[in-house]
């Protein structure tokens, strides 16, 4: 006789606005499909009851949880410890409990170095990265701890990029730099990898184009974009066309969701169940 069981172990997400992310129809996919007793609920939490929610959560014995927007670097002070690539990256968007101890991670890199690595190792290779935001940033640290030779950022604002160079330099053994980004810039001949982690191509603009001299694009080099909708943006599309390898945005999301799960139930996951429960909530017919 099996006993019986209705309490299941929970998981979630706290943001505001919550309504619009997509991660729980991935997430209970996976648990359903591998027979977790788990469940993941997304969660309206203002920034005034951050505090009040990591203690209900804690108190309701959650096995940890994921935070997004606006929460990111508020939750730190509610954590008793930081992953390596989270202390650097300064954000946290994935929390387990280990034992009593509430532990704060960064999958947004991590969930893209895994995709990246199903087709190239970035260790001793050189990379262009545009944008310098929460994404480029996670990226950043997560490639200069997997061994990148050379990071180069290019980015509208100044300021951004700089701080992503300087975290680089003096933290990791990546050679950071920073290139402006005030007219269309060509890609140098030497990059092995070119990134897109700012929001150009996202949905609804999904025919807004990244300011590239797409002939400095050669086929030898990998192109990945971050942009999870549509997942074949514009760049994507046209790096295929030169022969170039190319990584989507919902690998990385999905990716992110893989990692997260193992945190938590210590178990792997399949990422094609998630990949397809996403594609359809997201209506992404590609
Ligand atoms: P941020 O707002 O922190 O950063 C946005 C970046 O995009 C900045 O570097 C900004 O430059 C740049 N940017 C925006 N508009 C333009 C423009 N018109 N021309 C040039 N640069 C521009 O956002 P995030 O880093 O959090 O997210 C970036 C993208 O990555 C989003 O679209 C998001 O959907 C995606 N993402 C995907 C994930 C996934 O799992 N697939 C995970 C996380 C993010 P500047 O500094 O000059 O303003």
């Amino acid at each position: 006789n099996t006993p019986i069981d209705f309490l299941p172990q929970l998981t979630g997400c706290f943001a505001q606005p919550a309504a619009e992310n997509p991660t729980v129809a991935m997430v209970e996919a996976a648990y359903q499909h591998h027979g977790l007793h788990f469940r993941y609920v997304t969660c309206e939490v203002s920034p005034e009851n951050l505090n009040a929610a990591v203690n209900g959560a804690k108190a309701m014995g959650w096995s940890g949880f994921n935070c997004s927007l606006p929460h990111k670097v508020a939750i730190i002070k509610y954590l008793d410890e930081l992953g390596e690539s989270a202390k650097l990256i300064g954000a946290v968007n994935t929390i387990v409990k280990r034992g009593n101890r509430w532990i704060g991670e960064n999958t947004d890199g991590k969930g893209f170095l895994q995709a990246l690595k199903e087709i190239i190792d970035p260790d001793a290779k050189h990379i262009t990265l545009f944008g310098a935001g929460g994404a480029a940033r996670a990226i950043a640290v997560e490639l200069a701890l997997a061994g990148a030779e050379s990071i180069t950022i290019v980015n509208r604002s100044k300021q951004r990029a700089d701080e992503v160079v300087r975290l680089l330099n003096e933290n990791t053994s990546a050679k950071a730099f920073y290139k402006p980004w005030d007219e269309k810039y060509a890609v140098a001949p030497s990059t092995d990898i070119i990134i897109n982690a700012t929001s150009i191509g996202l949905f609804p603009n999904i025919d807004e184009q990244l300011n590239i001299d797409f002939n400095s694009i050669k086929p030898n080099m990998v192109v990945a974009d971050c942009i999870p909708n549509p997942p074949q943006t514009h760049l994507l599309k046209t790096a295929a066309n030169k022969g170039c390898k190319t990584i989507d945005g919902l690998g990385m999301l999905v990716n992110q969701g893989v990692i997260g799960i193992k945190f938590w139930t210590d178990t792997d996951v399949d990422a094609a169940v998630m990949h397809s429960a996403l594609k359809k909530v997201l209506h992404i017919k590609e």
